[in-house]
């Protein structure tokens, strides 16, 4: 099944996708298969088992079992690409393939507005090992990024919209200078996960945080590395190999099982997150809603070019009267909303950005204080009620 592009909708899809006919017991979904030894009959037998290591064959448990397999197309189907390697975590997604293409004397380029966990690896493990990282401005235009293309430059790395920030990047244009350049062009597509199609937009290695939406349900960590041809697939399974990249056959099978139910939840949980962001940018305490779906917000024009949809994480600007503790107050007012990290899941949240993310190449800054927001599944009136009355609690606020 692998690198067969969905000829359906996302949701006919995600219900057929990933599911093996035979051995099962005439049950619906796949079986957990659990296993780390691969018991053969004979020596003769084992040697030719390992000879087919990168096959889709049981040989030993690093290299994944049908669990994994059946998430690994599942992935590769809502990313549009031909094959998928499944790792830890969503970081991990992230390093993995930083490692499979880059070398000692190499250049990085990443935007200021990558995910912070991203910034600290390239600062610390890819310096150690002779990598140089440089931060452009998320919305550079072609010219801009074929200027800061050096000899050594191996990987532009995009990320749209930017972590906290939600600026919205112009993929075929970066890709096109970097192309042209002779690096290849890494995505982090966590947010746009299947609204955008990365390989048809120039990207070469699409990164998702599969923890997020896919297993939608804040109980697992896990992360998605995606390409779209045999060359690129060698590179990142050989890393993913030497490095020891696996995830639990469990994490897998609980994801694919979050994957059934994602484009409903996606649906909904956009038309939920468009609705408070609407109502969000009437009220008098807010300076704009950073939410590039919501027409007239920050890079609302490539999104409608290059987005078929949208997910439920947007940022709130408040008018600059406000200081970032009252906001933090307003998160705290919050009854229906959780503070904490990551998102994706059934349940809404809200964190503050302002004094807690990184920006080293002067983008991200806005006049006044900033709050993350994710929309979950509740009922999208009960949170409109829940924030009117946080936001009173913020106009209350005397710090
Ligand atoms: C959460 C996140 C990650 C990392 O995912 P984990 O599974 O938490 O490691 C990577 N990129 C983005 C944009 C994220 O929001």
């Amino acid at each position: 099944m692998a690198g067969v592009p969905p000829k359906h909708g996302l949701r006919t899809t995600l219900s057929h996708i990933g599911r093996i006919t035979k051995n099962e017991h005439g049950f619906i979904n796949p079986p957990l298969l659990r296993g780390s030894t691969v018991l053969v009959p004979t020596v003769a037998e084992r040697k030719a088992l390992g000879a087919r290591r990168g096959e889709r064959v049981l040989t030993y448990g690093t290299g994944g079992s049908a669990t994994h397999w059946a998430l690994e197309d599942a992935m590769a189907a809502i990313e549009g690409g031909t094959r998928c390697y499944i790792v830890s975590t969503g970081l991990a997604a992230v390093t993995t393939p930083l490692l499979a293409w880059l070398k000692a004397g190499d250049h990085l380029l990443m935007p200021d507005s990558v995910y912070g966990p991203a910034r600290t690896f390239a600062a610390t493990i890819l310096k150690q090992f002779g990598v140089e990282t440089d931060y452009y401005k998320p919305q550079i235009d072609e010219a801009g990024m074929a200027a800061l293309m050096r000899p050594n430059t191996r990987v532009v790395y995009t990320e749209s919209p930017g972590s906290h920030t939600f600026e919205m990047q112009d993929i075929p244009a970066i890709a096109r200078a970097a192309h042209a350049g002779g690096a290849k062009v890494f995505m982090d597509n966590t947010w746009g996960i299947h609204h955008f199609q990365p390989f048809t937009h120039g990207v070469d290695v699409s990164i998702q945080a599969a923890t997020k939406y896919p297993a939608g349900h804040s109980d697992v960590l896990i992360g998605a590395i995606i390409v779209n041809n045999e060359a690129d697939w060698q590179v990142l399974h050989a890393a993913g190999r030497n490095l020891g990249q696996y995830a639990s056959p469990d994490d897998c099978w609980l994801t694919l099982r979050g994957i059934r139910t994602m484009a409903v939840r996606l649906q909904a949980q956009m038309e939920s997150g468009l609705q408070v962001a609407h109502w969000l940018r009437h009220q008098p305490e807010v300076a704009q809603v950073l939410h590039p779906a919501l027409p007239g917000a920050p890079g609302h024009d490539l999104w409608r070019r290059d987005f078929t949809g949208a997910c439920s994480l947007f940022g709130v600007e408040f008018k600059p009267t406000f200081t970032p503790e009252a906001t933090h107050r307003f998160v705290e007012s919050l009854q229906l909303f959780g503070i904490g990290a990551s998102w994706g899941g059934y349940e809404s949240l809200a964190i503050p950005t302002t004094g807690f993310i990184t920006r080293t190449a002067g983008t991200g800054k806005f006049a006044g204080p900033v709050v993350r927001m994710h929309i979950g599944l509740e009922d999208v009136d009960d949170l409109i009620t829940d924030i009117r009355q946080a936001l009173a609690q913020m106009r209350a606020f005397k710090g």
